[in-house]
């Protein structure tokens, strides 16, 4: 590296460090960071006469944000020097040994989050304050006070400054993730962006929502007398603070190692992430006597587990489709070694997700494999296109059967029946109890069928004979029969459990019912604005009704044509009765739920609405009943206690 290089470099970290710091954004990988500043180092070790005072490693990396008051820190906050690799480790302790030979070692995670400082007065919390520059930081009280292992008051009378690192654990960070990728939010590259972002939110609700963790390793300004740090972060932990999953004081170089390659080893297992093992001397007055470089405590150095990010570059995107018809997108990457794994597929999350990020193929990406977390593209370095990357197109049809895809932003879905990569989850769906309610076929049974290539689609189901079925594994004839039965009581079903049956997307129950009592089997031939017209249905409901039937007309009109589902204007007309062409308000609890009454109403012609009014005709009631009942009232519409109703029906 030269003068011109070297200038630059300081510049690029810079640049870096912005994006990582104050935009929670980064735009490379801390392995490239990392071995920049170390070329860097190296250079200003050698030329000190040409050291920036812009350089990273004559400052802590924080800047201080715009939007939130900045506070002093009681005693200063560190960064931590760091080491790779076993030389690293060792140089570090022949250097540290010559400062003092009398030393054993305290060991604990380096937590990847962002830190914190608490300062307690009188046993009360009064201050939050990010690391900022070291000096200064962000006052964050109040978001602060939301974190749940964060304690508001301690035994501990003196006043304390308690330093530690706010994380997100892994199972949290793929939930916030999954809920905001469903919402068409923009994901969060990683735990500890997504930390470091919840944490400093304008609006301490946000922050309360994110179930952040504290987990504490020092103290800054205090008056406590331990002679030995693991003493004292033993106190620490006694205040009430949560404790790492592993710690260990170490007497040298072999038992540091074997304890490094132990977290190392555990570390997917570990609820938060970790990028590393922090050394600290134990003897408090060694560390005192050793002190502090411009950046870094002496007597403290962070040992480095492989990095879990890389670089790589973006092959081809290919789809893939679930069990319910979902497709979603799949990255194939230039295969990549990350902490030993080679990872060549990443998810992308979804649709929306690459059209947000503009992922294109051939674009250098930076990819995140960690233990538990799904290996996943977090960042497209655009900077380092050069002209050849190409955009991806949507696709329009499902790559597994062809039939278009209903297409809703974050959602893309195949909807057709007969689908190989959906067809056993539509069958099982249309078994299911609120569906046709086809007894003996459950989710196992399904599969069998399936790979047995006796039922390829809903329509086979009707094919089967007694002959096909016993040829099945765990098949008697008792089994076979009830199920030959079952199908066939499912024939003559209501029309919209029929329709709900179909599987399509965003028509449950309600709107089944509410699309079957309008068109019955018509509904292949509604148009949108009737669709739209009908009551609870919005735009999206419609074009995914629309979709269905252009995928599944003619699956849709055999199975009419073999289950005959009840047209519902063919129900017979109700004998007359009183409450025949009726609008009835039903209010207060009954023998039964309301919903049989309701439907034992409706069976006799009733029309039973939700509210009464003057056009309603008999409000009945059960116990308890309220303000409706004031209303029939008031209005003169009559009122007939569950035990009348039932007495009028019988005499009728
Ligand atoms: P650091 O994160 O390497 O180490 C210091 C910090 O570690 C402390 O402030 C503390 O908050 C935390 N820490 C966690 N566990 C700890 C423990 N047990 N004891 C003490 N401290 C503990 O240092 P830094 O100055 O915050 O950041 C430098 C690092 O950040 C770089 O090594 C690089 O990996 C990363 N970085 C990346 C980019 C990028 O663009 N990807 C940019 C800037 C910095």
């Amino acid at each position: 590296m030269n003068k011109e290089q070297y200038i630059k470099a300081v510049e690029l970290l810079n640049l870096y460090s912005y994006h990582y710091y104050v935009l929670d954004d980064p735009i490379t990988t801390d392995e490239v960071y990392d071995k920049l500043y170390h070329e860097v180092l190296e250079y200003e070790e050698r030329h000190v006469e040409d050291i920036l005072p812009s350089s990273p490693t004559q400052r802590v990396g924080d800047t201080v944000s715009e939007g939130f008051s900045k506070a002093p820190h009681l005693s200063r906050m560190w960064s931590l020097e760091d080491v790779f690799d076993s030389d690293g480790l060792q140089k570090w302790l022949i250097k540290t040994y010559k400062l003092d030979k009398n030393i054993t070692f305290y060991c604990e995670p380096k937590y990847d989050g962002a830190s914190l400082n608490l300062i307690y007065e009188e046993g009360k919390l009064t201050q939050g304050i990010t690391r900022g520059d070291g000096s200064v930081g962000e006052l964050i009280t109040q978001n602060v006070k939301t974190i749940r292992s964060i304690p508001l008051t301690i035994e501990h009378k003196e006043r304390i400054e308690i330093r530690g690192e706010v994380v997100l654990y892994k199972d949290e960070f793929e939930r916030i993730n999954q809920e905001r990728a469903a919402k068409g939010e923009a994901v969060f590259a990683n735990p500890r962006n997504a930390a470091a972002g919840s944490l400093r939110q304008l609006d301490s609700s946000i922050t309360a929502s994110r179930n952040l963790v504290f987990l504490t390793y020092g103290v800054g300004e205090n008056r406590l007398e331990h002679k030995l740090l693991s003493q004292r972060m033993e106190y620490i932990y006694s205040l009430g603070f949560k404790k790492p999953p592993l710690r260990a004081t170490c007497k040298d170089f072999d038992e540091i190692q074997a304890v490094y390659e132990e977290m190392n080893k555990n570390r997917d297992s570990y609820a938060m992430m970790l990028d590393g093992m922090v050394i600290k001397v134990n003897e408090i007055a060694a560390q005192i006597d050793m002190g502090y470089t411009v950046k870094n405590p002496r007597f403290s150095v962070a040992y480095k587990f492989p990095a879990v990010e890389k670089i790589t570059t973006l092959k081809e995107i290919v789809l893939q489709v679930g069990r319910t018809g979902a497709v979603t997108p799949v990255a194939i990457v230039e295969p990549t070694n990350i902490d030993g794994v080679i990872v060549e597929r990443a998810t992308l999350h979804n649709f929306d997700e690459i059209d947000r990020k503009d992922i294109r193929i051939n674009d250098k990406v930076i990819i995140l494999r960690s233990g538990d977390v799904i290996p996943k593209i977090i960042k497209v370095l655009t900077h380092d296109r050069d002209g050849s990357e190409m955009k991806y197109e949507r696709p329009t049809t499902c790559p597994v059967c062809g039939s278009e895809l209903l297409d809703e932003g974050v959602l893309l879905k195949c909807q057709n029946l007969t689908c190989e990569a959906r067809v056993i989850n539509s069958i099982i769906y249309f078994a299911s109890k609120p569906c046709l309610n086809i007894d003996g076929l459950g989710s196992k049974i399904v599969e069998a069928l399936f790979e047995s290539g006796l039922v390829k689609s809903v329509i086979d189901l009707f094919d089967l004979t007694l002959e096909k079925l016993l040829t099945l594994d765990g098949f008697k004839e008792k089994k076979a029969q009830n199920l030959l039965d079952s199908l066939e009581a499912a024939k003559g079903c209501d029309y919209r459990r029929f329709v709900n049956s179909l599987g399509i997307e965003h028509i449950g129950e309600v709107a089944s019912k509410t699309m079957s009592a309008r068109f019955g089997s018509s509904f292949v031939d509604a148009s949108k604005d009737e669709l739209v017209a009908l009551d609870g249905f919005g735009e999206e409901m419609a074009e995914s009704v629309l979709e269905f039937v252009r995928v599944n007309r003619e699956t849709i009109l055999k199975l009419q044509e073999i289950l005959r589902p009840l047209e519902p204007l063919q129900r017979e007309e109700p004998k007359e009765n009183p409450f025949k062409s009726k609008n009835v308000v039903l209010t207060g609890s009954m023998s039964e739920s309301r919903d049989v009454i309701k439907e034992m109403l409706e069976a006799l012609g009733a029309k039973v609405v939700s509210s009464v009014s003057k056009k309603t005709d008999f409000v009945i009631y059960g116990e308890d009943a309220g303000s409706k009942y004031d209303k029939a009232v008031d209005l003169g519409v009559a009122v007939l206690s569950e035990q009348e109703m039932r007495e009028k029906i019988e005499q009728a």
